[in-house]
């Protein structure tokens, strides 16, 4: 039997999500609740390597709750992609007393939990990203803050268009996934919704939507552009002068990643974080957390990884029939 783990790290990786503060919480809360000591390890794996890390009381997780961002700040690492930089990580690890590990990020941060893992830390992953480009679990960490404040954000911009009988372009976060754009489109009531795995490129049919569209009386033409298609500017520039309606792109960019996180992500990250720890004190490791068919899982860090998630065709299909 291996010992029981008596010191847990947490960190965050990657980038920043809201609700990422409430996991941590959850970490170091449960951590403590359970007699085990906390450290916080500023900077992701960055921070790791140079060693910024700090003991956790349960005071230092007060107030942080309601916070946007991470209170442990987040980080880009290349030197831990490397197998030097993954053993002295491991081994800095086990100078801090540090036999248990809580890694919250997206995919890239969990290939840095698994090489830990097979260096002979016990690393637990947690997902933490406003993408929802996590295969294994039907929720990630943020993606409803963004997709809220991305909605109430598009409904301002949706007025003004009615106002001036525009078509807007508004695009949104979300990288090579559209799951932003489509919960927004479906969401804000859009006329198109165009992310980035189902995209074919036919710009002529939307122009030809939105003269139709003008023709029947509708005021206004929304267009969700999720980033991993982009060009939203030089879109715009095409549709007007093929139309000749006025056309706009608002691109929203980081003010989706901030804000107060709501009540669905505080929840979550907080059931997500105390499930990382008792995973930890279960003798576990090389696992990340995940909500699948309204349960909370747990997964293989390899197998995670090898998962491929797909945008579900009955949401997509819907999607573009409620779009008529
Ligand atoms: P987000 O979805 O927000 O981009 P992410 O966790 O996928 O989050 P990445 O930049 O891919 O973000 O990864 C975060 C960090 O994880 C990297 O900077 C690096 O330190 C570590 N990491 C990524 N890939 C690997 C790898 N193959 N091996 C070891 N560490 C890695």
């Amino acid at each position: 039997m291996s010992k029981e783990v008596q010191t847990i790290g947490v960190l965050t990786s990657g980038g920043d999500a809201p609700g990422m503060n409430a996991a941590i919480r959850a970490v170091a809360r449960k951590a403590i609740a359970c007699g085990k000591n906390v450290k916080g390890i500023q900077k992701g794996f960055m921070g790791l390597l140079n060693e910024e890390i700090m003991d956790m009381q349960r005071k230092d997780v007060s107030d942080i709750i309601q916070r946007g961002g991470t209170i442990l700040r987040t980080a880009r690492c290349d030197e831990f992609r490397t197998e030097e930089g993954q053993q002295k990580g491991a081994d800095i690890c086990r100078k801090h007393g540090i036999d248990g590990l809580v890694v919250i990020g997206g995919d890239g941060s969990y290939r840095g939990a698994q090489a830990l893992a097979a260096h002979g830390i016990n690393t637990i992953g947690i997902p933490g990203t406003i993408d929802l480009d996590i295969a294994c679990t039907d929720y990630t960490i943020g993606f409803d803050t963004a997709v809220n404040t991305a909605m109430q954000a598009i409904d301002k911009v949706r007025d003004t268009s009615s106002s001036h009988e525009r078509c807007s372009i508004i695009e949104v976060m979300g990288r090579n996934a559209g799951y932003i754009a489509l919960w927004c489109g479906v969401a804000n009531g859009a006329e198109d919704i165009l992310i980035p795995e189902k995209y074919e490129f036919r710009e002529q049919e939307i122009i030809n939507n939105i003269i139709n569209n003008r023709k029947k009386g509708k005021t206004h033409h929304l267009i969700i552009n999720a980033e991993g298609i982009g060009h939203s500017t030089s879109m715009a520039r095409r549709i007007e002068a093929a139309t000749g309606i006025e056309t706009r792109a608002t691109i929203l960019g980081y003010m989706q990643r901030g804000g107060s996180p709501t009540c669905k992500d505080r929840f979550y990250a907080s059931m997500m974080g105390a499930k990382a720890v008792d995973l930890l004190l279960e003798g576990k490791s090389n696992r990340v957390v995940g909500y699948k068919h309204a349960q909370w899982v747990d997964y293989d860090i390899d197998e995670a990884l090898s998962m491929q998630k797909v945008i579900p065709e009955y949401e997509y299909e819907t999607s573009r029939m409620l779009a008529i």
